[in-house]
């Protein structure tokens, strides 16, 4: 991938997107195309294809996505299923349309069965049932994958997938309800903080286990892999270890600074009781993560008093 490579970034303006794109500054690229959601709605198919056809990009990352957490999967399953479906669809035919020398598609270690044996190794992809919470966001993960695959096998497009674990970091969205547990544990510790309160809670029963790599990390690997790996299956990206959400809580109030006491709502759901990618073939390639939880933390919560001050 030459430095001035045409090179899109889906979605460069969320969380993962955001952080390739710095990734990619940073290593000298120079001829970047960006759209925001305005200048091109990814889930029009003639919008996206007159694109491709008057940009031909050499080079895309596929990072845009409907995303949320627990409670949005389950709230907003319908524009899941159907935004991720038509973005990856439309972006995967029209980079074949229009000989796209290599793509990367993101997808989410949801993809893998509710109760798969933990770690998650690649192989144990559709080998059972998946967690109803966020089934729809899964089936559309799942899609895209097979859609690389597709395009490869009958095609001989060179389009990889990657599956990243839960992802924190700069340029998160810190919803209260509808964000992944550390942006809103974030928020939900910062203004309990502020406004002097003696407890915050939390949701579910906070011993479902989670993997969290920091965005950047999972930036660094897609940027590797951009370069290294031409092979059909799909790659998982993150850091080999997991924590309780308990423990979690424990470390953002840490982070922020909160001195009261967590309790827990257990009429909320817990979502999948853990989710541990196996990390053998990404470090068997020679890449590991950077960021330990504690420091990537820190630089959250520093990203979110900037941007919600
Ligand atoms: P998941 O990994 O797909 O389940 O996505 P989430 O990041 O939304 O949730 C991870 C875990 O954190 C689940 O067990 C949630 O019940 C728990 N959790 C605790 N408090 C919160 C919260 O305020 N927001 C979210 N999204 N999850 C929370």
């Amino acid at each position: 991938m030459e430095k001035s490579a045409k090179i899109f970034i889906a979605g460069h303006l969320g969380l993962v997107g955001s952080a390739i794109k710095r990734r990619l500054e940073a290593e000298g690229y120079t001829n970047l195309i960006l759209r925001t959601l305005d200048e091109l709605d990814l889930t029009n198919q003639q919008a996206v294809r007159d694109f491709f056809a008057a940009e031909q990009p050499q080079y895309v990352f596929l990072a845009a996505a409907k995303v949320g957490g627990i409670r949005a999967n389950n709230v907003y399953s319908a524009q899941f299923i159907y935004e991720n479906l038509m973005i990856e669809s439309n972006i995967i035919h029209s980079s074949w349309e229009q000989k796209v020398k290599k793509l990367l598609f993101l997808g989410s270690s949801c993809i893998y069965p509710k109760l798969a044996p933990q770690p998650l190794k690649e192989d144990c992809l559709l080998t059972g049932l998946l967690e109803p919470t966020n089934e729809a966001y899964a089936i559309a993960k799942i899609a895209g994958i097979k859609l690389c695959q597709m395009y490869r096998k009958q095609y001989g497009c060179n389009f990889i997938s990657v599956m990243p674990t839960n992802l924190y970091g700069p340029g998160d969205t810190y919803h209260p309800e509808d964000s992944h547990v550390i942006p809103a544990l974030i928020r939900r510790f910062h203004e309990a903080k502020m406004q002097g309160l003696a407890e915050v809670v939390c949701w579910g029963t906070g011993s479902p286990r989670r993997e969290f790599l920091y965005v950047d990390d999972l930036a660094h690997a897609c940027y590797t892999l951009m370069h290294t790996y031409n092979e059909a299956e799909h790659v998982n990206i993150g850091t080999g270890a997991d924590q309780t959400i308990k423990e979690i809580a424990e470390m953002i109030a840490e982070t922020t600074g909160f001195k009261g006491s967590i309790s827990w709502d257990s009429s909320k759901p817990d979502g999948t009781p853990q989710k541990l990618l196996d990390m053998s073939k990404l470090h068997s390639l020679g890449w590991r993560h950077k960021t330990e939880l504690k420091e990537g933390l820190k630089i959250a919560y520093e990203d979110f008093l900037k941007r919600y001050p």
